[in-house]
């Protein structure tokens, strides 16, 4: 599916608690208030965004020395992604409908509920 289509099908709500994050502010943290919000949700209505972290974008990434990361491993406010994209890079990202823990970066909710015919990956 492609995501103009995912979009148009299944509506995504916006963060209402931070509208600073991916995808035009629809993404939501794996941790938290925002976590939680998430999973009040009916599975229906929830989709993970996945990164495919085999790929240049997500080496950089993991390997940026931030003053944000002294105990996180890997950088958390957002700097090492404007530097990578300022590199040329692009994240691959996959949206997968249901709650998945493996490579998540975030989760989408949707006001539209996917099914079992639903097509499971959306790039983006
Ligand atoms: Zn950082």
């Amino acid at each position: 599916m492609q995501y103009e289509d995912f979009e148009k099908h299944f509506k995504p709500i916006q963060n209402h608690l931070n509208p600073e994050t991916p995808i035009d502010g629809i993404v939501f943290e794996t941790y938290g208030e925002e976590l939680a919000f998430v999973l009040e949700q009916d599975v229906r209505n929830i989709w993970t965004v996945i990164v495919n972290d085999d790929n240049p974008y997500d080496t950089f990434v993991d390997n940026f020395k931030c003053d944000c990361n002294e105990q996180e491993e890997v950088c958390c406010c957002g700097k090492a992604q404007n530097e990578a994209v300022e590199q040329g890079l692009e994240p691959i990202w996959y949206i997968s409908k249901g709650l998945h823990i493996v490579n998540r970066m975030g989760y989408i909710i949707t006001e539209e509920k996917w099914n079992d015919e639903t097509e499971d990956d959306v790039e983006y």
